[in-house]
Parts: C-alpha cells; sequence; structure tokens
C-alpha cells in the first residue's frame, strides 16, 4: 500500500469494520467486529471513533487482543466508529507508520481501506497539482488527502468522495469517517468484500458477514461495486457513483475469508467443501487417510472425503496461538514457523496412505514442509491434492501473492513442484472445476492469479508480469 515508487508492491489484505448507530458505543461493537475479522490481518489494528464533534484513534502493532485494554476503549466514546486490521507482508511495511484508520493531524477525516492501488500515479498527479506532499505517503494516505482537499474547500463529503473516486485506481473496500457521518465505498469491480448489517436501527458496515453475526447484526446486503453508502442521523443513502461490473477476487473462496462467511449470497464452507468433492472427481485416488492443512483446507477436505468415501482424520494439529506463516517476510523464518505451528500425530499416519490438502500452493514452502513432516511420522504414501488450480500470477489488489518469480508453479512444472515438495503425486483442481464448485458464473470473479486477466488495469506493474503456460511433465 506504499506509494510505489518508494517501495513496489507491499501488498495488503486487510479487515474493515464500522458502525453508526443513535445512542449507541460503536466503539464497542467494532472491538469485537475486530476480533471477528482476525484472519484478514495480524499484523496491526486501530480503531477511530466520533462523539459527533472530534475524531479520536486508537492504533496499535499486533493481534486485536494487544493493541486494546479497558481503558482505551474507555476513552473511544461516541456512536460513529471504523476499525481496521491490517495485513503486512514486507518488514518495511510494518510498525505504527502504516497502521489505519488514517487520521490525519486536522483529524477531519478517518479512512480504513481494504485493498491495494497498484498504480498510485493519478492520485500523485492530484495531489502534487494542488501542493499536497505525497513522497513519504501510501496509497491509502493518499486518498485520505485527496477527500481531505476537496472537504477543505466546503464540498460534502459525498461530494467530495464522488469527486475524488476517478482518481482511485485500484482495488478498495472503503470505510470514511468524519464527525457526523460514516462512509463506505467500493471498487466498480467489487474486488474485495463489503457487506451491510442491521442492528436496533442502527447500521454496521464490515468486510465478512461472520463479523455481523458475532454482533448480533442482520445481514441486509453487499455494497454494490461502484456504490457510495453514507449513514447519518437520516438513515442510509446510497449512491451509485460509477457504474458496478462485479469481480469478486475469488481467492476470497479459496483461503483469505472465513468459512462462516458469505460472498455472493454462497457460503464459503459450502464452496469449499464443493472444491475438495469436485478435487476427488477429477482425480479419484485410492488412499487410507484424507487430512486437511488446517484450518484454511478443513472444509475442502471435508467435502473431498465425503466424495471419496475415504476416512477424514486430523493428523496435523495447529497451534491456534501462532498466527498466520506468511506474514514472516524472510524464508528461513517463514520455514521454523511451519513447524512451530503444526505437530503430526504418528499414531493417524504411521504405515497410511494419506491424501493430504491444502487450499493453495505460493511459494511451495508450506506443502514442502508438511510432506516431510507426515513421512516423518511414518506415512506410507504421501499424495498431495491442491483444490485450486496453480498460482501463476502476482496479485496487485491487496492480496499477499508475492512476485511472480516466487511463485513456484510460475517457475516449476507440476512433476517439478512435486519433486520439490518431495509428494508422490500432486494434483491441481482445474480452473473449470474451480468455477463450477462456486455455483456462480466466471464473469462475477476476478481470476488473475490463476489467469493473468486483471479485471481493473495494473498500469505500469503489468511489466512486472509475465504469460506462463503451466506444463504438467
Ligand atoms: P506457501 O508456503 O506455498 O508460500 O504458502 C501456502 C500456504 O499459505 C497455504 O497453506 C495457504 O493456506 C496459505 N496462503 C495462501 N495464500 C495466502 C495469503 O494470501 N496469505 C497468507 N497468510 N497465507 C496464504
Ligand atoms: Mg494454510
Amino acid at each position: 500500500m506504499m506509494n510505489e515508487t518508494l517501495a513496489p508492491s507491499i501488498g495488503e489484505k486487510c479487515g474493515v469494520f464500522g458502525v453508526y448507530g443513535q445512542g449507541f458505543e460503536a466503539a464497542r461493537l467494532v472491538y469485537p467486529g475486530l476480533w471477528a475479522l482476525q484472519h484478514r490481518g495480524q499484523e496491526s489494528s486501530g480503531i477511530a471513533v466520533s462523539d459527533g464533534e472530534r475524531i479520536k484513534v486508537h492504533k496499535g502493532v499486533g493481534l486485536v487482543a494487544h493493541v486494546y485494554g479497558e481503558e482505551d476503549l474507555d476513552v473511544l466514546t461516541g456512536q460513529i466508529s471504523i476499525g481496521h486490521n491490517r495485513y503486512g507482508t514486507s518488514q518495511k511495511s510494518s510498525g505504527e507508520h502504516h497502521s489505519q484508520p488514517v487520521l490525519r493531524r486536522d483529524k477531519s477525516l478517518a479512512l480504513a481501506h481494504n485493498g491495494n492501488l497498484p498504480s498510485v500515479a493519478r492520485l500523485e498527479g492530484f495531489l502534487q497539482g494542488n501542493g499536497i506532499p505525497t513522497t513519504t505517503s501510501n496509497d491509502s494516505e493518499m486518498m485520505t488527502d485527496a477527500i481531505r482537499h476537496l472537504l477543505s474547500l466546503g464540498v460534502s463529503l459525498e461530494e467530495a468522495i464522488a469527486e475524488s473516486m476517478p482518481l482511485f485506481t485500484g482495488a478498495y473496500s472503503l470505510l470514511l469517517l468524519i464527525a457526523d457521518k460514516l462512509a463506505a465505498l467500493r471498487d466498480p469491480r467489487g474486488i474485495r468484500p463489503l457487506s451491510i448489517g442491521e442492528l436496533n436501527g442502527g447500521y454496521i458496515i464490515s468486510s465478512e458477514t461472520n463479523a455481523l453475526d458475532i454482533v448480533h447484526a442482520n445481514p441486509i446486503r453487499d455494497v454494490r461495486p461502484g456504490e457510495l453508502v453514507v449513514v447519518d442521523e437520516g438513515g442510509l443513502h446510497s449512491y451509485q457513483l460509477a457504474k458496478g461490473d462485479q469481480r469478486l477476487d475469488i481467492f476470497e473462496f479459496v483461503y483469505f475469508a472465513r468459512p462462516d462467511s458469505i460472498l455472493l449470497g454462497k457460503s464459503v464452507y459450502g464452496v469449499r467443501w464443493q472444491l475438495g468433492a469436485n478435487l476427488f472427481q477429477e482425480c479419484p485416488t485410492c488412499a487410507d487417510v484424507v487430512l486437511p492443512v488446517p484450518d484454511s483446507a478443513v472444509p475442502a477436505a471435508i467435502g473431498y472425503a465425503h466424495a471419496s468415501g475415504i476416512p477424514f482424520e486430523e493428523g496435523l494439529i495447529k497451534n491456534r496461538y501462532i498466527h498466520r506463516t506468511f506474514i514472516r517476510p524472510e524464508q528461513r523464518l517463514r520455514e521454523r514457523d511451519v513447524a512451530m505451528k503444526l505437530n503430526p500425530i504418528p499414531s493417524v499416519l504411521a504405515g497410511k496412505r494419506v491424501i493430504v490438502i491444502d487450499d493453495s500452493i505460493v511459494r511451495g514452502t508450506t506443502a514442502r514442509n508438511i510432506v516431510r513432516m507426515i513421512r516423518e511420522a511414518g506415512a506410507r504414501e504421501v499424495h498431495l491434492r491442491i483444490p485450486s488450480p496453480p498460482v501463476l500470477y502476482p496479485d496487485f489488489y491487496g492480496i499477499d501473492t508475492p512476485k511472480q518469480s516466487d511463485l513456484i508453479a510460475a517457475r516449476m512444472s507440476l512433476k517439478g513442484i512435486c519433486e520439490f515438495v518431495g509428494a508422490d503425486s500432486l494434483f491441481y483442481l482445474s480452473y473449470r472445476g474451480l468455477i463450477n464448485s462456486t455455483g456462480l458464473p466466471e464473469s462475477v470473479f476476478s481470476t488473475s492469479c490463476f489467469t493473468g486477466e486483471y479485471p481493473i488495469g495494473i498500469g505500469e506493474r503489468a511489466r512486472e508480469v509475465q504469460k506462463i503456460i503451466f506444463k504438467s511433465d
């Protein structure tokens, strides 16, 4: 999310949660909301709140559980609030400096961003043309500054957002807070999710529906691609600022979202289950047990076990108090983290032909460690099955898929990857099988990490991407 002229590609996939309700202690709802969105970002967390006049913020590095104490929430009083969990991937990007919500010194506007702008040229041009410095700002800060600038000229929040939206060239699900309004804006492709709920006459806006559930809000609908939603004392107002063409990032279904969330009307759990069932149909394999790599591959492994009749077992136990390995940027640390996080159960694995299911292979580090771990625990055969196609292309819209040259499937054939990870066999679900499992048409998705088709222009970043033809031998 940092200005790419400073540091290239700091992708972020975050969680946002906002509340507006007469008489609410809004931050007391944002806090559990962020707790439920912890899977979308573990690097830092923040809550901004308005008491109708002044905006305050509390932010910190680490998990939600570490960032807020009772005394912090005590001072976050007011009935409008937004929160953010940040998902960072590079050491350079870590630390307080990048935590959100963004709140500049004038405290006129707080902003929380899930997504990424692959190109900031237009935004930079606008800001520099108006004498606003950009050199130390990341994309989210530049968006904040553009809207603040327009607000300072005396226009309404709605007008300021409408006018600056054409400058936002990329993926964004945004929450914004001014003294007396909550606003939500989704890019015209709706790459990242954003849903609206109702609670006792107030409104909640959340990255995922699972967080609406835990505050007992009733889900109403998604914020539409290209739509601005504003909540104020008059209620909820909708403005379709740009023509929408829904292209949800399909990786939300594959990996990122929680299984108890609903995306595009579909249960994430149900889709993952079907991914697993289709995986077996495409490549039936004889084995004694099916195991998931916990937690993300559990629903797919259950679907696979049902379709195949092979018993589902837990053979790898996850330490749930260590957060995701992926955010450790250094390779050696990442490898060690896998062993700290997962421990095999030899009595489940010894002498067995094992099907092991992981949701995806990115760099290949996890798969390699897991296959080794399962063999060391005594498995006779290890067949790695992936309920999604090979990840061939980097992401520019806010997930951390790294440089294309770090993606193992962009460098090696199926056979090469199978050898690298040390499995007896390897199979990836087909692209058709992926789409079919969602029960939705291909046209509603961004599939860029599998197909290289980017539904929002990636501008100058296109230079970083090469067309790949994946070879199966
Ligand atoms: P690898 O070790 O191949 O780089 O990563 C694959 C593992 O990372 C899989 O177990 C998968 O669950 C997880 N994974 C896939 N995509 C992402 C992502 O965007 N962020 C994080 N934190 N993990 C991911
Ligand atoms: Mg995983």
